[in-house]
């Protein structure tokens, strides 16, 4: 096996693609010096060293040793120095580089070689001794700190205590003999610390510093990093020793950090900073403030040093044709390091430069317009997830902010407002045009009214699905929740938090993004849906399989869901407009009947409100599938709770109160998610799914007549589990179907169908299907019945579970593929098995979970519907998954 692998001089043993043997770094530097770039020279020790050292109860392989030393004679010969030479030293950098970069390893150390005897010798062949000086006791610190262990607070106190005893109170007012006397003290401080001597031989130390590398693998943070990023413990480190070049020899060299193009907006604008006089990390470490590295950066900035543009400007246009020379090659912006040795340009580092979601999508865009890459290539440099960050208003970044406290981000977007602390008065100050952030303990259905007037909603309790979160999410207001420090006193209209008091009427800024709770307004910024965004959605369409539907209730959600290219909806559900306005009384109504007549009565009043709403909805989504899903919550969920609730029905059917509150303790339920509710209601009360129908069909049928286009609703039967309720309801919706067509004369396509949500109806799809057009995998409450965890109460433990590895991901948010995945597969198997053309879809939270919408394309679904701030994330992941 080949261990070492050379770089420099405009050739390299290495290249880019070779990332897992050489670390990232090291196939980086290989690929520049290929490329003809300025590169010291160097070699690279590979990640197979690193295996073999911990399989090998940490050995190194025999011919390791060999091998270091040869690619070590070639720097020489290239550098035209010796390593540990006394007249003409060569000094290296020891760098780690794992195959991703991975915080928690070992830091690099700078100026390798140095010792009593071949600083003299820097001194005297660079002629500056206080650049050899300063480099001698930047060596002792780092390698002493990264190496040794010894805490480098000991020796920044020991230049503290310096510069206080000569009087200055900048480090670059320390000259040469400083440099040498804190060398000394530096030597003697790790000495006395460890109880043995600085190691003098250069050998030694190389060899300690390869030996920190492949130690730091195992160090506690760098383990919990790859835990937390799923990184494998076998991949293993690789170790770069390169050639120093010095940006600190004078006013005429320089070191910095840059991007081809700027990170946060994407602008193709090159941007980032450099210290003339400086080395290695400190442009990061903001010991001095670094510089701008353009001239339109520095005026922007209204900065006074200058810039590299103009300080430097041969350097400069050196460093830009390198850019634009790295970009072309590697076709994506590039994150870079560079040091500037009197006035000669030397590249350290490059690799693909972090971005925001925003920049992402413009430099995707404008390098596929620019032909760089394809636009297929486009569509997969975009993180599906990240596009939630643009659909919705951020705080300005640079706006002072007052942090009250923090929850969870529980729906993303940033809103200021009033204060308010309950639903009823969010509604009725939004009528008067305010802004209201609705502030609970935690919400309940009831207060949807509410959460649609606020504009951002922010609970105490609660967690990343509660009650309040999914339907934030589902609406596309922020939302923080689970802000556990919170007191809020709804009644005496006062919330508390660390001493500080928040009254009704305060305005306060929440940003659901990071979960943050800050008193006053705080500027927002509005996203940007035109441009580059559609341009990315338009290409990723053309490659999609999966179509992408939404899950909308209300006329509102569905036009945002078709403005965010929703091609129907897969699920509305209609309880949610059971809760508007004087609704909610005829609900309660039907609910508390004694008999068919009394429920009938209700549901007549019920009957034209059901019917306007689908009507809007069908002309919002012309000519677009809308799947409506019959009543499926508990009633309970619709009862009266307060005294003047009871007081509104009693008066509205003429009904005595006490009567009414036994009528509602008889509809108790021990587990009313188990209960009478989804289909059940149907079987038992068919009456209900009757006028619902009803109102389906007249709707569309009035639409119809109305636009001339053609409306076909699919009709959804919650929670079924045998074949025979499915056929049982059909006919209750084709005997509905029948009766309207005939009394209107003019009939409608439609469809009927029914949800799998209950692992029974997943293993017994063969037989549901002979009943169903379609199959929509309701996976929330699959996910439910399968694993048996309620979803509101999973908050308690589920954090614990994903901790310990159990599950990967909360199951509510991401599909467990390995358990309720199995169950879709069946469902979608044995259901086609009957049916080769039922149509198949999911409408759970998963439908705008990328990593689910992966597993739909792969099991073949027609379509995933999800809340509509998820749609266009939907179908950038539906693009990816075919890609
Ligand atoms: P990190 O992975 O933390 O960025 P690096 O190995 O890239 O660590 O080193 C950090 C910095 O040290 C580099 O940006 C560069 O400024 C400096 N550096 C590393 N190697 C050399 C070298 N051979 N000559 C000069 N500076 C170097
Ligand atoms: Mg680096
Ligand atoms: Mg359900």
């Amino acid at each position: 096996t080949k261990w070492v692998y050379s770089f420099g001089d405009g050739a390299a043993e290495g290249r880019a693609d070779m990332k897992n043997l050489l670390g990232g770094k090291g196939a980086n530097l290989a690929e520049m010096a290929s490329l003809g770039l300025p590169v010291p020279p160097g070699l690279t020790i590979t990640t197979e060293v690193c295996t073999y050292y911990y399989a090998n109860g940490q050995e190194y392989p025999d011919t390791l040793e060999s091998e270091v030393n040869q690619a070590i004679a070639a720097i020489e010969k290239s550098v035209g120095a010796k390593f540990g030479d006394k007249e003409n030293p060569l000094l290296v950098s020891v760098r780690s580089g794992a195959r991703v970069s991975m915080p928690g390893m070992m830091d690099t150390v700078l100026n390798l070689g140095l010792n009593d005897e071949t600083v003299e010798g820097l001194a005297r062949n660079s002629g500056n001794p206080g650049f050899a000086w300063d480099s001698y006791r930047r060596f002792v610190q780092m390698y002493s700190d990264v190496v040794l262990g010894v805490d480098h607070y000991h020796f920044e106190e020991l230049i503290e205590i310096h510069k206080e005893e000569k009087g200055v109170d900048l480090d670059t007012d320390l000259d040469a003999d400083d440099w040498k006397d804190l060398a000394q003290q530096f030597k003697a401080k790790t000495e006395e610390e460890l109880g043995k001597p600085f190691p003098q031989d250069v050998r030694e130390q190389l060899w300690g510093a390869i030996g920190a590398v492949f130690s730091s693998w195992q160090i506690e943070r760098a383990k919990v990093y790859r835990k937390l990023n799923n990184i494998p413990e076998d991949w293993g480190t690789a170790v770069n020793v390169q050639a120093m070049v010095f940006g600190n020899m004078g006013d005429t060299s320089a070191t910095g950090v840059a991007f081809t193009r700027d990170p946060s907006t994407g602008e193709n604008e090159y941007y980032g900073e450099y210290l003339i006089n400086a080395q290695g990390e400190d442009v990061v470490a903001g010991i001095r403030t670094p510089q701008n590295l353009t001239k339109a950066a520095r005026e922007a900035a209204g900065a006074t040093l200058p810039s590299m543009e103009e300080s430097m400007p041969e350097v400069f246009k050196e460093l830009a044709d390198v850019f634009d020379k790295l970009e072309k090659h590697y076709k994506d912006m590039q994150d870079i390091e560079f040091t500037v040795q009197r006035g000669k340009l030397w590249m350290l580092q490059t690799r693909a430069g972090k971005r925001t979601a925003k920049a992402a999508l413009k430099i995707a865009v404008e390098m596929a317009a620019d032909g760089l890459i394809d636009e297929k290539t486009a569509v997969l440099r975009v993180e599906p997830a990240a596009l939630d960050q643009l659909l919705h208003p951020t705080l300005d970044p640079d706006a002072p902010r007052d942090v009250l406290t923090r929850g969870l981000p529980a729906s993303p977007g940033a809103a200021s407002g009033e204060v308010v602390f309950d639903a009823d008065h969010a509604e009725a100050a939004a009528k008067e045009g305010k802004a209201v952030i609705l502030c609970r303990v935690e919400t309940s259905p009831e207060d949807i009214h509410g959460m649609h007037a606020a504009k951002g909603i922010l609970t105490a309790r609660g967690g990343m699905t509660s009650h309040a979160a999914v339907v934030a999410r589902g609406m596309g207001r922020p939302c923080v929740s689970g802000a556990g420090q919170l007191r809020i006193d709804g009644k005496a209209g006062v919330m508390s938090c660390a001493g500080r008091e928040v009254k009704e009427g305060d305005i306060i800024t929440i940003d659901g993004a990071s979960g943050e709770v800050m008193i006053g307004e705080v500027k927002t910024l509005q996203p940007e849906l035109a441009g580059d965004f559609a341009k990315l959605m338009e290409w990723a369409d053309s490659y999609r399989k999966l179509k992408v539907r939404t899950n909308a209730d209300t006329p509102h959600d569905t036009s945002t869901a078709r403005e965010f290219g929703a091609e129907g909806i897969g699920l509305c559900r209609t309880e949610h407009m059971f809760f508007e306005g004087e609704r909610i009384i005829a609900v309660r109504e039907m609910i508390l009947a004694d008999d068919l007549a009394g429920r009938k009565a209700a549901l007549e009043k019920l009957l034209p409100m059901q019917r306007s709403d689908f009507e809007e909805i069908f002309k919002i989504m012309r000519g677009l599938p809308v799947t409506i899903r019959l009543l499926d919550p508990p009633l309970h969920e619709f009862l009266p709770r307060e005294e003047d609730e009871f007081e509104d029905v009693a008066k509205a059917i003429g009904a005595d109160v006490d009567h009414l509150k036994r009528r509602a303790s008889e509809l108790h339920e021990f587990n009313p998610m188990l209960g009478h509710r989804g289909c059940r209601l149907g079987i038992t009360y068919p009456e209900i799914y009757e006028m619902q129908a009803r109102a389906i069909f007249e709707a569309a049928i009035a639409v119809e007549k109305e636009t001339g286009e053609t409306v076909v609703p699919e009709i959804m039967i919650p929670l079924v589990a045998t074949r025979k309720e499915l056929g049982m309801l059909r006919q209750v919706v084709d005997a509905a179907a029948s009766l309207v067509f005939s009394e209107q004369d003019h009939t409608v396509e439609y469809l009927v169908g029914t949800m799998i949500e209950l692992p029974r109806a997943a293993l017994q799809a063969g037989k549901i299907a002979v009943e169903a057009d379609f199959f929509s995998f309701g996976t929330n409450d699959l996910t439910q019945t399968t694993i048996g965890i309620s979803r509101d109460d999973a908050a308690r433990f589920l954090d614990e579970y994903v901790k310990k590895d159990i599950f990967a991901q909360d199951p509510f948010v991401s599909i467990d593929q390995e358990g309720v995945g199995e169950l879709v597969e069946i469902g979608a198997e044995r259901g086609r098995s009957t049916k080769p053309d039922l149509k198949l879809g999911i409408c759970g939270e998963h439908g705008g979970d990328p990593a689910s919408v992966e597993f739909c394309h792969r099991t073949g679904l027609d379509y995933v519907s999800c809340s509509p701030y998820r749609v266009p994330i939907a179908r950038l992941a539906a693009a990816q998954a075919a890609l």
